[in-house]
Order: C-alpha cells, then structure tokens, then sequence
C-alpha cells in the first residue's frame, strides 16, 4: 500500500469514527431534550432501538468508541475498542478510567518510552480534569500506536475514540528521519504539516510553523526577524518573489539565510493542488564550491603568472643563446683543426638542441595557459612539406635513408591555416621518421578530399618510415608529455618526449585527429586530419604543363619514388614508361623505342644514374637527361655536367619538376627567360641593410650570418640613430630590434612610416628582431608597422629567407646560389 493511500483510509476511518462520536453525542442529546420535554415512553422505545442499531454500528468500525459516566466509570465499549485496549479481562464495562490507565501499564500493554510511570499515571489522570480534554497517542508494546480523543458530554458523561494511527505513525517517523526540512502546504497554501528539521532551519519563524498557517504568514513572520539575507531592505519585493516560485513550484531556489547558511529549496505540486517541498541545507557545498572558485581563481593567477615567467625566462635565455649558437656557427666556418671543429660542432649542437628544448617548454606552457592562439593565413601546405623536408634532408642523407613526398596530384596546394604550427607539426613527426629509421626510407603522403564544408578541403597527411616501430602497448602512451619508448633500442635516441604531445595538443587545436600504426621492428606510420579552407589563391589545382605527344623514360629502383614521379608526370598528358634498372631501361633504348626526355635516379644498385647517363650519351648525345638526386654536389663529379641536362634535388616540388621537364623539352623557351634572369642578377648592386641593435654581441653576430652575402651592412645602436640613417639614405631593408636604449623599434618604425607616407615614398621592409615570443606580440609589431619578425637566435638559413621574401626582388637571387637546377643543358648547347 502507497503511503498516499494508506493516509486516505486513515483519514476516512477517523472521519467516520469522528462522525460516530458526533451522532453519538447528539443521540445523547436528543434523548436528554425529550427527557427534559416528557416524552418518555417514546424514548425508551426509540432508544430501545437506537441502542441496538448504534452498537451494531459501532461494532462494525475499525476504531474504537467508549462511553464513561460522570464518575469516570466505563458504561459501554464497542468490539474494536476492547480488542486495541486489551486488558485480558482484568477491566471491564464498570471499571473506572484511572484503573483501565493502571491496568495497561501493569499488564505491560502500554509502552511508555522511558517516562517514569507516576508522572504517566497522573498525566493520564490530569488530561480528564481539563475542560478540553487534549487527544494524546500511546504507544504499545506490540509496537502498535493508538490516538485516543475523549470528549465530554454536558452531563459529564465522556465518549472516548481509539484510532490505530500505526501506518500514520510510520509515516510520521520516515518524515522526521529524513535529514531534510520537509513540508507539505494545501491549496490554500496553508502548512499541512512539516518535520522537526523544517522548524530548526528556519530557527527564526519557528513559532509561526504551526499547521493552519499561511506561507505568507510564516514568511513574514521570518522576514520580521530579518531571516533571509537576500530580502534585507527589500523585504516586500522579496516576499512577492518568493511567494511566485512557492506558487510556481517547478524550480529549483537558492536562498541564503542571514546567519549565513544556504538553502537549496524544491517544491512540486501535489494532485490536490498543495505543495510538497524539501529544504536542504547546501553550506557545506557552498562553501567547497566557493573554495574551489578561490583555488581556480588563484590557480589561474599562477598559471598566468607561470606562463609571464616561462616567457621573460625564454627572453632571457635566448638572449645570450644568439651569442652562443650564432658565434659556434661562425666559429665552425672557419679553418679549425679537427679536434676544435669537435669542440665548436658540440657547442653549436648543444645550443640546438637548449634552443629545442626551451620552444618545447614554453609552447607547451603557452598551450596548457590557453596562451597559444592560432593565426590562420594563406599558405601553401606543399611548399610548407617541402621546405620541411629539405631541413631534414642533411641528416637522412647522413643515414643514407630516401626522403619522399607524394603530393596528391589533384589537390589544391594552398590552404588558411597556421603555417607555423602546421610546418611545427610536421617537423615533429617528419623528425622523429628520420630519427628513428636507420634504414629505409620515410615517405610523406598527402591526399585530399573534399569536406562537407563549402570550399573546405579535408587533408590527410601520413608519415611512413622504415624505421625502429613502436610496441603497440606504447603506441598510446608515446602522446604523452615527456614519454617515450624506454628500451635499448630507443636509448641511443636523443629527445625529450614533448614533441608528439604537443604534435597531438596542436592538432586538437586545429580541430584534427592524429593516430598511429606502427609494427615493433618494421616501421611507423603517424597520420593526421585537418580541415582546412582552401584559400582564393588555391581555387584549383597548380597550373601543370601540359607535355601530351612527349614521351618521358623513368628509372628508380626504388617502387615508392617511380609510383610517385608516374603520379606527378601522367596528369600533364606524357606517356611515362618506368624502369626500376639501368639495365631495363637501356634495353628499351636499344630496342629502338623513342623517348623525348629521361628522367633517373642517381643511387641504384649495379648501374648509377652517372653512368647510365654515360651510356645514353655514347648512342643518344640529343636526348635530354634529367638527374634527380639527394644530392647535388655530384655535378661536381668529372663529365657529370657533360652528360646530364639538369639537375633536381630529391624530393621535388610537383611545379619545379615539371618546369625542369618543360625546359628540357623546349630548351629555347625557357633558356631563355632563364638567361635574362641570370643577366639582371649578376649586374647586381649590394642590398642595402640597415641593423639597429644595441647589443654588441648581437650586432657581430649579424654581421658574421650575412659576411658571405652580397650586401651592405649599416649598423646603429638605437631608434633615433635608425630613424637619422633612414633619413639619410633609404635602406633597402632594416632589420628593428625592438628593445633598444631611448628610443625603442616600434616607435622608429612609426616614425619611418610616417616619413615614408608624408613623402608619398614606398614603404621600407621593417623585419622586427625580438627575444619575445608571446602571442599577441606580433600583433603589437605588426601594428607599428613591421612587415614581419625574427625570433632570436638568429639563424643564418631564416635570414636569408626573410632577405629573399622582403629584399628588393631583383637581387633576391644574388643572397646566395641555392637553385638546384644546373645551367649545364644551356651552356653544353652553347659552347657544343
Ligand atoms: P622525442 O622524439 O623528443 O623523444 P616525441 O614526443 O616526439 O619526443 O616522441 C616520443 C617518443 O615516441 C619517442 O621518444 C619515441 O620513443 C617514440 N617515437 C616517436 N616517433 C617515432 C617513430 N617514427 N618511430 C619510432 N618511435 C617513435
């Protein structure tokens, strides 16, 4: 049975008991009037009746009804009431009140939980000298509780009622028990009933929590007593508020009380249309959610503080790092015995790896501070991969180990997105393929699909290597900060173990995934997923030539790089025949098939590309040869510049591929271009670089970096000296420290700008040089008018590139020789 339901036939056999009780006493009555009025005989013959009837009635209810006389004397008891009040026969119809009290409490019948039974005894006795007798509840020793509600009749007889209120009782104790206030309000909004814990939370309306109370009364009565820290001083408005939610009942209320305590308070409708409501007290809670706050408060504060502290630390490291690393650069250039070359190589390798290990750190930092933002613009992934790549090519040619790239032939090359840190993460995982393959070859695979966002393109790009693998119980725990693989095989590695957790951090940044397949012993493959917009510059697919009709020979021993060059050459219309020997593809030649241009490796087993060329060239002297190889110093070798046409440097842009293969097949169009380019470059005059550093190391090391270049090198130590050499004569660069003495670079660069535009004269590429990396910094430099910024140390390779990118692009070529193509085809075609 519900608790409801229980409650119902509870309240309806008390009803019925009650309306007993009230037809009792108005039979007593009538009879009484009649007496009074004479009409005797009729009574006794009415009452005759009325008795047997009553009793049978009364029998028939579940609660049981007593009459007493004047002196207290039982005069009738109905069955139910004999059965409650059990008294196994020592009381009966004649006995008095005061002994049926005695009789329950000898007999053991009564329990009366620990009151000395005197003080019971005559509490029983006093109840009946009141002229209201109040109802009480006893409890007996079969753990059932009996409400008795005695009323007395003008005469002074008394009628009695003994009501079984034991599920009413249970009911009351799981109400008390529950460690909440508890409170149901009718319709009318008036207290039905509540529990102790209600009263004590709200000590100070206590006296008003009576049942028949309005809500309104109980609130104003707390109100008065200044209880609810919220309504201080607007006690009325409050009071219509909360009196809404009461009414409302469907959310959860907050209240703070003024002694500091806080209320969680729940109120549901019930069917009747009263309230059912719950008041928990949430101090605790609210206390632990307010030290929490404090602690993330503080926390940040010294996670900002953190963040301020990696970054002066990594100004103030980087600082003298520039003079470490720059002159250990210098140093290695010059004549050295081996032993001092030893020494110099270990400083300047040493510093590499300090300067590695602290950008770790502090971008680590910077992405865990929620320092790190993004800053997408357009630029081209492929070039990014290449540029990547050729970085790592000194050491992969060290092992000997094959660099490819296999460049989605269909895919756009240029994105928006954040070259930096796109080019960080490749660097990682390209890195960590070259570090750890000893044989092999690491292959970058880049394709393209087309994403559900409009002009987005969704990029895999996979970085396979034949290198050590990684144990697949290893291959979650390698995202790690700081982890790496712990074995024998992986101890002669050096690293830090922070590489691929930030790779893996940035890449969720970027929205991405990252994941890995790897076999212990055969080799990893590391991927990853960006979406990216494909920018305007990138609509579609690179312009490639279109080489129908030519019919190109590749030779490769290696399956990878011929699958690639048929992938990069086959979309421009050749026919492309590949050939993994020199053997095979002289046997085509010989068997008479014509070929317009051949394109070969240079390292392969048994016959080399050299050679080969060689033997083309006794039976073939016309047919261009294309050499591609890791590396270029070959030409150097006797007669290779003889027999071979041009040389590329492995991996190769798909565009500088096919621009080698155009020139080779039409020599006349592009060697020509190609002659006036290299006309205007040699006319050159020196590029004109203005340096404002204060700091005298700094300055000799810039100056060391640019000693082998074309250039013209002006030095000041200060803004305003700048600001007067610009004025002067106009530089064709300038490199800006920020922090100088007096006047600082930004403000120079302001003040330059400012002159340029008064002139009506272009603007001068401001490069920002700052130990500073901290995002939002750039921001400031690029607002003062900086074109861009280096971060020091200063390395040459990063000069230089800023040099070709801003330098007046007429001599851009002249900073230093790096084309890889050989002029060999032109000169042997004009000199043979
Ligand atoms: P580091 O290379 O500085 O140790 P990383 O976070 O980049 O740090 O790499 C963590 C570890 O994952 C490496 O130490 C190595 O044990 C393992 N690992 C990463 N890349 C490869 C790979 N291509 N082949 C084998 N093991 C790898």
């Amino acid at each position: 049975m519900t608790n409801d339901t229980v409650l119902a036939s509870e309240r309806s056999a008390r009803i019925a008991a009650e309306k007993a009780l009230a037809d009792a006493e108005r039979d007593i009555e009538k009879l009484q009037r009649r007496l009074r009025e004479g009409h005797d005989a009729e009574i006794v013959r009415s009452s005759a009746i009325s008795d047997n009837r009553i009793w049978r009635w009364l029998d028939t209810l579940g609660d049981g009804f007593a009459g007493f006389d004047s002196s207290h004397r039982l005069v009738a008891a109905n069955a139910t009431y004999q059965r409650l009040l059990a008294t196994a026969g020592s009381v009966g119809i004649g006995s008095r009140y005061e002994d049926i009290a005695d009789a329950l409490l000898n007999l053991n019948i009564v329990d009366i939980e620990g009151t000395d039974p005197e003080d019971w005894r005559q509490m029983i006795a006093e109840r009946w000298q009141k002229p209201r007798i109040p109802d009480i509840t006893i409890r007996l020793r079969n753990g059932k509780y009996i409400k008795i509600a005695d009323r007395r009749t003008p005469q002074g007889d008394i009628v009695s009622l003994a009501v079984d209120v034991t599920k009413l009782m249970q009911i009351w104790a799981g109400v008390e028990a529950i460690p909440d206030g508890f409170v149901i309000y009718d319709r009318d909004e008036r207290l039905v009933l509540c529990n102790q814990r209600y009263k004590e939370i709200y000590n100070e309306s206590a006296a008003a929590i009576t049942p028949g109370s309005s809500f309104r009364e109980i609130l104003e009565h707390g109100l008065r007593r200044g209880q609810y820290a919220d309504a201080v001083g607007c006690e009325d408005e409050w009071l219509d508020k909360r009196l809404a939610e009461h009414r409302r009942a469907s959310n959860i209320v907050e209240q703070k009380l003024t002694d500091g305590r806080w209320l969680r308070i729940l109120e549901k409708s019930t069917p009747d249309g009263g309230r059912v409501g719950l008041r928990v007290d949430i101090s605790e809670q609210k206390a632990q959610q307010a030290a929490l706050e404090e602690a993330r408060v503080q926390a940040e504060a010294a996670n900002r503080a953190k963040s301020a502290f990696l970054a002066n630390m990594s100004h103030e490291l980087r600082t003298p790092m520039n003079g470490v690393m720059g002159m250990a650069d210098i140093l290695c250039e010059t004549k050295l015995t081996d032993e001092q070359r030893l020494y110099a190589e270990t400083i300047r390798n040493s510093g590499e790896s300090l300067l590695s290990l602290l950008n770790d750190v502090l971008d680590l930092s910077k992405i865990e501070a929620e320092k790190l933002s993004l800053r997408p613009e357009p630029f081209d992934l492929e070039k990014t991969i290449h540029e990547v790549v050729m970085l790592m090519r000194g050491n992969a040619i060290r092992k000997g180990l094959e660099l490819y790239i296999d460049y989605d032939m269909f895919q756009p090359t240029v994105f928006t997105g954040d070259r930096g840190r796109i080019r960080q993460i490749l660097t990682n995982l390209i890195g960590n393929a070259v570090k750890f393959t000893d044989r092999g070859h690491v292959l970058i695979r880049v394709v393209g699909f087309e994403a559900d966002t409009p002009g987005h393109q969704q990029i895999h790009i996979t970085v396979e290597d034949t290198g050590i693998g990684i144990a697949s119980d290893m291959q979650a725990h390698v995202f790690g900060e700081f982890n790496q693989v712990e074995d024998v095989e992986t101890r002669r590695f050096q690293g830090t173990g922070l590489g691929l957790s930030i790779t893996k951090k940035l890449v969720s940044m970027m929205d991405g995934e990252i994941w890995l397949d790897s076999e212990k012993g055969k080799g990893s493959c590391f991927g990853i997923r960006l979406t990216l917009p494909i920018a305007k510059e990138s609509q579609k697919t690179p312009a490639l030539r279109d080489f129908s009709g030519s019919s190109l020979l590749v030779v490769d021993d290696q399956e990878v790089n011929l699958t690639i060059l048929e992938r990069q050459l086959a979309p421009s219309g050749a026919k492309v025949a590949c050939r993994k020997s020199a053997a095979e593809a002289l046997a085509d030649l010989h068997s008479g098939k014509v070929f317009d241009l051949v394109i070969t490796d240079n390292l392969m087993p048994d016959t080399d590309g050299l050679e080969l060329a060689q033997q083309i060239r006794n039976d073939l002297p016309e047919l261009p040869i294309l050499m591609l190889t890791s590396d270029p110093s070959i030409l150097r070798q006797p007669n290779a510049q003889i027999n071979i046409d041009a040389i590329l440097q492995k991996p190769t842009l798909r565009v500088k591929l096919h621009d080698a293969v155009a020139t080779l097949l039409h020599p006349s169009e592009d060697t020509e271009q190609k002659q006036i380019q290299d006309s205007a470059d040699t006319d050159a005059t020196p590029m004109r670089i203005l340096a404002a550093e204060d700091n005298r190391t700094n300055r000799l090391v810039f100056e060391k970096l640019l000693k082998d270049l074309n250039v013209e090198l002006t030095f000041v130590e200060n803004g305003q000296q700048a600001v007067d050499a610009f004025q002067e004569r106009t530089p064709d660069i300038i490199f800006m420290d920020v922090s100088m003495p007096g006047m600082d670079g930004k403000t120079a660069t302001r003040i330059i700008r400012e002159m340029e535009q008064s002139r009506n004269a272009p603007s001068t590429p401001v490069i920002a040089l700052t130990a500073h990396a901290l995002p939002g910094d750039d921001v400031a430099l690029l607002a003062a008018g900086m074109n861009a910024y280096l971060t020091k140390p200063l390395r040459k390779q990063d000069v230089i590139q800023t040099l070709r990118t801003y330098g007046p692009k007429k001599r851009a070529t002249l900073i230093q020789n790096s084309s890889a193509y050989a002029t060999a085809a032109a000169d042997r075609k004009n000199t043979g």
